[in-house]
């Protein structure tokens, strides 16, 4: 996985001090993608290190730099081979201590080279959040750094003195002495005092004054007021592992111990116990004096998660996610980069945390797409921890359900690209819960018996049922692929943006149709209203089609009774800060309850009361254009029927359906993942799919249909020319690298422009970044397009 520079290029920290420094010039530009070597003047040489950010001169401007390398001699700096006797231009200024570390400097490295990425672009990941540093003119000419926008904020904390052991408040001084109380049992801020308390101030002040109690100011952090009153949001360890557990963490911990960068599959069932693994890995971790980084998907960065590593880790825990106010994520960042939390709980980002000494990566979901980035760098979280681990000497866990094709493929050849890869299996849920009974309704016998109810038979009685025994069900409803839209009856004509070729989706509650590229809305009057006409042909039969979860609740209103509570969860009814932890509280208190949502409800919900689970239809996941989609379908069946029989009372899933014969309905119900499996592995294999080869989607967009056009021709014609130097070293029979395309893309306009792409299949041993990067270095940039390059791409459209 390496390639033998990225190592060497970036010296440990602390070699100050130093006559020269490598440094990656704050310009993202796909081209300037290797460190710049610059001298240190004597008199910069006690304050410079690695990370420091400095003021440079790149061709005539100043720019902010981050140093990441120092040696003594021009010879001795990593990548400076050659420039021994030339002229090289000196740092102006250090601008601040150190920002980043090396390993942040070697990870970036690889990031840029893998995916085709700026390095400053790369790099930026790692500062603090808060926005592109920027210089600005001090008052004095020189450049200096912007200040951050966000300030920090100080608490004052309150404690005893050794002297309040012999210190007795007369008998009328009630403040004084419920103050002495409420100090008792250690340092308490003046914030918390005025919560419980009226005004201690005065009290404060007088036994200040007698030396019997002492004020200190400091840092506060934002964002660690995660209350919670879930009852299984609290965790204690539980007083045995089961067997499969004692397997996964003794694997996790040998590696640990020997300092492996393995990468371990924790394949287990949901409920098998894959977090308390997670946990007790952590405390080893932590027990040697090391950090660990857990990565959940953000859907389920839910309160409940978050409080069992609280729970387990108290203070110590930081976490990321995109809830968090710009001075709550900074002081999150700080309580990291200080030492004060030494495990971060995050989405995606959070691996780009200043943990020092990090000495475990887990990532939860690994099977989630909402590990890859959408926006350049386009990395895949997995593949970057997995590299961090390499570096850092240090095993990467990851776990799921349901793991990915190239999770499981990995797994089975037993390496990929000189790591090792190894898997655990769970298959028993821990405790008390076991695996629910699945029944398949086959809507297509509800319909031809004349039954029109969103509710098929068996999923209506069993929901009266749960009703009647005050128990909890999940209902769940995704609208992806589903959403309300408007078709014309007459001529079958969907109104689409005037701007991008997407579908507009109708919302009923402000009569628009809406664009979810582009953001335009576009007022309408859908049929019966008499104003309705086709844009097409004129018809008034634009009539609506899909449904909403609003529609189901109605239905569900209508059908449950009057004790059984109801509850939506999806986009519109979680917009609030607090709305989805609200509304799950809300489930949680509940006697008798059902939660109707999206697939944000089918992740990590773990709630022992609830014993049925319903799938409103399952099918239009099925039939997405994208050889992933039936993954993400299993995915998320999987998930939501494994939200049933966590307790002690056995739990049901009904799944309504039209295609009970799909190998992904079949595997849900059997409780077989092979049925799926073994279908999806022949047919990526027999199609050229990942894991059997690597997707390169490279798109190029423009307002000019023709320059898209020839520049996306050039690209791919120079792409083509590095492939084959590539290819003849390769030696398999096989064709080692294909290119489709160049051709429009599915989307094929968006914001008023036009989008052609090329897909690269290549084989995985195959260093098709490198051609990439080589291809789009000879082809340079052009004026009015922008080139996009996604290697291991998921999303294709
Ligand atoms: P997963 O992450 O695999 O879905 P969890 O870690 O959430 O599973 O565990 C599911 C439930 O089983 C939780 O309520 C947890 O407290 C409980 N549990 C986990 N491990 C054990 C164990 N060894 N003994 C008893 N209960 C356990
Ligand atoms: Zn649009
Ligand atoms: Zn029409």
């Amino acid at each position: 996985m390496m390639d033998g520079r990225t190592e060497s290029l970036f010296a440990a920290d602390g070699a100050a001090p130093a006559a020269y420094a490598s440094v990656v010039v704050d310009i993202p530009a796909r081209a300037l993608s290797d460190p710049f070597a610059y001298e240190v003047a004597p008199a910069l040489a006690g304050d410079i290190a690695v990370g420091c950010a400095v003021l440079v001169a790149f061709g005539h401007r100043p720019a902010i730099g981050y140093v990441v390398a120092l040696a003594d001699s021009i010879d001795e700096l990593p990548g400076a081979e050659g420039l021994a006797g030339k002229r090289i231009r000196a740092i102006d200024a250090v601008l601040t201590e150190p920002v980043c570390s090396a390993y942040a400097g070697a990870v970036a490295y690889w990031m840029s080279r893998e995916y085709v990425a700026p390095l400053a672009e790369c790099l930026r990941l790692f500062l603090p959040p808060g926005g592109t540093p920027r210089l600005r003119h001090a008052a004095d000419g020189s450049y200096e750094l912007e200040p951050p926008a966000v300030p920090e904020v100080r608490e004052r904390v309150v404690s005893l003195t050794p002297a309040a052991a012999d210190y007795l408040p007369p008998a009328r001084a009630v403040r004084q002495r419920q103050l002495m109380e409420a100090l008792a049992c250690g340092p308490v801020t003046t914030r918390e005092l005025n919560l419980l308390y009226t005004d201690l101030s005065a009290a404060i002040r007088a036994l200040e004054k007698r030396g019997v109690v002492e004020v200190r100011e400091r840092r506060a952090w934002r964002g660690i007021d995660d209350q919670t009153t879930l009852s299984s949001a609290r965790s204690s360890a539980p007083a045995a592992l089961t067997a499969g557990q004692s397997a996964a963490l003794g694997e996790i911990e040998r590696a640990v111990d020997d300092g492996a960068d393995d990468v371990i599959l924790v394949d287990g069932v949901t409920g098998s116990g894959k977090t308390e693994v997670y946990l007790a890995a952590i405390e080893h971790v932590l027990a040697a004096g090391r950090t660990a980084i857990v990565l959940v998907p953000e859907i389920s960065l839910t309160a409940q998660t978050v409080g069992r590593f609280r729970s387990r880790f108290g203070g110590a825990v930081a976490v990321f996610h995109s809830r968090l106010s710009a001075g709550e994520r900074l002081d999150q960042w700080d309580m990291v980069r200080t030492g004060a939390a030494r495990v971060v709980v995050g989405a995606r980002s959070a691996l780009f945390c200043p943990l020092s000494d990090l000495g475990l990566i887990v990532i939860d979901e690994e099977h989630e797409q909402s590990y890859k980035q959408g926006s350049s760098p386009r990395y895949h979280a997995r593949e970057v921890a997995a590299q961090m681990a390499h570096l850092g000497g240090f095993p990467l866990v990851l776990g799921s359900a349901t793991p990915s094709a190239e999770a499981l493929h990995r797994c089975r050849v037993g390496e990929y690209l000189g790591q090792r890869w190894c898997r655990v299996e769970m298959p028993e849920r821990a405790g008390a819960g076991r695996l629910p009974d699945v029944i398949v309704a086959d809507l297509r016998r509800e319909f031809a018996g004349g039954a029109r109810s969103i509710f098929s038979r068996p999923l209506r009685e069993a929901l009266l049922e749960v009703a009647e025994r005050r128990e909890k069900a999940v209902l769940l409803h995704n609208r992806r692929g589903f959403a309300p839209f408007l078709m014309c009856r007459d001529c079958g004509c969907v109104p689409t943006c005037k701007h991008c070729s997407t579908a507009l989706t109708y919302h009923e509650r402000t009569h628009t149709l809406e664009c979810h590229t582009c953001g335009a809305t576009y007022r309408v009057q859908p049929y019966p209203a008499p104003g309705s006409a086709c844009p097409k042909c004129g018809s008034r039969y634009l009539a609506k089609m899909g449904m909403g979860t609003q529609q189901v609740e109605d239905a569900l209103i209508e059908l449950m009774p009057p004790e059984a509570k109801v509850i939506r969860m999806d986009a519109d009814s979680t917009r609030g800060k607090d709305a989805h932890k609200r509304l799950l509280e809300e489930f949680d208190a509940a006697e008798s309850a059902v939660l109707l949502g999206t697939q944000m409800i089918a992740k990590g919900l773990d709630f022992p009361e609830v014993t049925l689970v319903g799938v409103v239809i399952a099918d239009y996941a099925l039939k997405m254009p994208d050889f992933r989609a039936s993954e993400r379908a299993f995915d998320l069946l999987e998930q939501v029927a494994g939200r049933a029989g966590r307790g002690e009372r056995a739990g049901k899933v009904i799944i309504q359906t039209y295609l009970p014969d799909d190998p992904v309905i079949r595997a849900v119900a059997a409780h077989d993942r092979a049925i799926f499996t073994s279908h999806d592995d022949a047919e990526r294999a027999e199609a050229l799919y990942p894991p059997y080869v690597r997707l390169t989607n490279v798109v190029v967009r423009g307002r000019d249909d023709a320059r898209v056009r020839a520049y996306i021709g050039a690209v791919a014609r120079a792409v083509m020319d590095e492939a084959d130097a590539l290819g003849a070293g390769a030696g398999t029979g096989e064709e080692p690298v294909r290119l489709l395309g160049p051709t429009s893309c599915v989307i094929e306009r968006a914001k008023d422009q036009y989008r052609h792409h090329f897909i690269i299949k290549s084989a995985p041993g195959l260093d098709i970044s490198g051609a990439l990067f080589r291809a789009v270095e000879r082809v340079g940039a052009k004026p009015g397009v922008k080139l996009s390059v996604d290697v291991d791409a998921y999303d294709l459209m």
